[in-house]
């Protein structure tokens, strides 16, 4: 029997980037917030100290700082003629766990979507005259001058490195051009760039393109954010991706919103407090409390006025199918929407081989590099091409780590001498032009939960459906075609095309980016949420992160997360608080 605690105002279900913005946006309207986080504490000098924040063994290979498959895992397939099995290691993608979440050991490449984005579904009609068959994307309900000022309230918090491309409409020299109209430039100057992206840009500028440097979360220099709290420079250790920063440069929920947050007298966290299930009333339109348990195995009911599920995609729409919350999605029938239009990105590579130049690949920052955006959303006419959507290209250069990254040519044996040697040859004389592209939703990608595998408490676990359609790998192949070029224009002795080819491989990391089931929109009927990420079935329920997105567009997706959570947080103080009740 679950001990009843007393209510608190609002209620955060998970505590990592959506959770530290949501609690801080809400304490400041004056509520009594808590945040129930599955994992432990977490902290720079306790457990990313410079000396041993480092070490690719512990923290990458053995994944201590990522979600506990042996507690909680999902299930995967490629389509429902299949049976799907549980993930029992980590691979495509590294979903974070404790304090911080994914954030902690995330990239830190910060972008905005492009205005068209937004409007995907009525865009491409309009200029393409129809969509793939089974393709199901949806306008967001929310359009980007809507999100422009959450968007910079998210890249002022974090210290954002780069250059702006477009300044209230006025383009701006060695910026991303395409980008939307933006009210003031980034808050810090762009990185440094070391020798592989340097080549790139002048590759890129000789066959025609305007490269500019990575939005990063990483500062360029030292910095205090509105909020008072300081960043350091960061150092270009090159252990970054996948790991946590010791030198306070990155930016995360530890660096820039808890230090103000844990102080404050109307907000308490409590840890290692898994939430299994959302309790509605009677008439089942109203969300009461959640039931938790916590790392003694003891079982709790808190009651909230306001739940906001921050748990991350995954667990947001499993939390929503385990407490029967909005009608599960039926891909047979193409009724339902909890877990609709589930997407993933598509990435590809070419690895390029100089004899003559030193690239140094151990200098590096999780988002530290040179691109070009010619190729990305509708910044190109894809009348024939067979495909809509597209992707950024360029080098993003995170680091050399040892056991990671060995690239070497064509032909070079998987192990042995000749392999050891092919390395020693290469380390330091090789880079990679990437491309990240996006993906559609369709109507067989879907989110359900699993008829055959459950977890430690013994629910059922979650089941992805996930396969690359023709879609997207047209798209990709196109977009790996175009880093080929470049990587030629690089005049390297060789390089190794890596096209993304047959279905979609859990093994492999890929990009921690996955979306959709929990989808926004205007229309109940194909949405989750509305455009304010309001629950349409339980109005004291919002539903953050990136299960919001109808689909998955090209780029990285934390600042639009962020910047949702911002838009989202606006809303619940500037309305909902004054008359609780649907916003939409
Ligand atoms: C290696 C890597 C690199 C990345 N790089 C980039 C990048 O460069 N740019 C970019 O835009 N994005 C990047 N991302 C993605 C980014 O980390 C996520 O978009 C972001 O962290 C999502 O924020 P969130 O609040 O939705 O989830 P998270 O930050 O993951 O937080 C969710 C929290 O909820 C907790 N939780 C889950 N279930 C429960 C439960 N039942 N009860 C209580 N607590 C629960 C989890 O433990 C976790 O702490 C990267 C991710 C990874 C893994
Ligand atoms: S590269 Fe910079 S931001 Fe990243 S972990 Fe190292 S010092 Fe921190």
């Amino acid at each position: 029997m679950a001990e009843r605690l007393p209510p608190v105002d609002a209620l955060l279900v998970g505590f990592g980037w959506t959770g530290a913005i949501l609690g801080q946006e809400l304490t400041d309207a004056g509520l009594n917030v808590l945040a129930l986080e599955r994992g432990a504490w977490r902290d720079t000098p306790t457990d990313f100290a410079p000396t041993f924040a480092q070490d690719e063994l512990r923290y990458y290979f053995r994944h201590e700082l990522f979600e506990r498959l042996s507690h909680e895992t999902l299930t995967v397939r490629n389509n429902i003629g299949q049976t799907a099995l549980p993930m029992r290691q980590l691979g495509s993608f590294l979903p974070g766990s404790n304090v911080g979440g994914a954030g902690v050991h995330w990239n830190g490449q910060t972008w905005r979507f492009l205005p068209s984005d937004f409007v995907a579904h009525s865009h491409n009609l309009q200029r393409y005259g129809k969509l793939q068959q089974d393709m199901t994307i949806q306008d967001w309900g929310v359009s980007y001058d809507e999100l422009e000022p959450h968007y910079d309230r998210f890249e002022y918090i974090c210290g954002i490195s780069g250059q702006a491309g477009n300044l209230r409409g006025a383009i701006q020299a060695g910026g991303n051009p395409f980008e939307g109209p933006r009210a003031r430039p980034y808050p810090n100057p762009p990185m440094a760039m070391s020798y592989p992206p340097t080549l790139f840009a002048e590759a890129a500028r000789s066959l025609g393109y305007k490269p500019f440097p990575q939005p990063s979360a990483n500062m360029s220099q030292a910095y205090t954010n509105p909020l008072g709290v300081q960043l350091g420079p960061c150092t270009y250790c090159g252990f970054c991706e996948k790991f946590g920063c010791g030198n306070y440069s990155k930016a995360t929920a530890q660096t820039t919103i808890l230090p103000v947050l844990m102080r404050k007298p109307n907000f308490t966290l409590r840890t290692e407090s898994e939430v299994l299930k959302i309790n509605l009333d009677s008439t089942g339109k109203r969300a009461v409390s959640v039931t938790y348990v916590d790392a003694a195995g003891r079982e709790y009911e808190q009651p909230a006025d306001l739940i906001v599920l921050t748990a991350y995609i995954l667990h947001n729409v499993r939390l929503l199918l385990l407490s029967g919350i909005g009608k599960p999605y039926d891909p047979v029938a193409g009724t339902g929407v909890v877990g609709r239009n589930y997407a993933y990105q598509i990435t590809s590579s070419v690895n390029v081989f100089y004899d003559d130049k030193l690239l140094n690949p151990f200098i590096g920052a999780g988002a530290h590099g040179m691109l070009i955006d010619e190729f990305n959303g509708d910044n190109f006419d894809h009348s024939g091409l067979g495909f809509i959507g597209g992707g950024f290209i360029g080098i993003v250069q995170t680091g050399g780590r040892p056991i990671e990254m060995h690239a070497t040519p064509e032909g070079t044996p998987k192990w042995g001498s000749a392999f050891k040697k092919a390395i020693a040859r290469n380390y330091l004389r090789s880079t990679s032009v990437v491309t990240h592209g996006a993906v559609m939703s369709h109507r067989g990608n879907y989110l359900d939960l699993d008829p055959t595998y459950r977890d430690v408490y013994g629910r059922p676990l979650l089941r992805m459906t996930f396969d690359f359609t023709d879609n997207e790998h047209k798209m990709s192949d196109y977009l790996t075609d175009k880093a080929t070029d470049l990587a030629k224009a690089m005049k390297p002795r060789e390089i190794k095309v890596n096209k993304r080819q047959g279905s979609w491989d859990v093994v492999p990391y890929q990009t921690t980016h996955n979306t959709g089931g929990a989808v926004m929109g205007t229309d109940p009927s194909t949405s989750v949420v509305n455009r304010y990420l309001q629950s349409w079935d339980v109005s004291n329920l919002f539903v953050l992160g990136s299960g919001a997105f109808p689909q998955n567009p090209g780029y990285n997706p934390t600042g639009t997360v962020a910047a949702l959570a911002y838009w989202a947080a606006d809303a619940i103080r500037t309305r909902y608080l004054k008359a609780p009740g649907p916003l939409a």
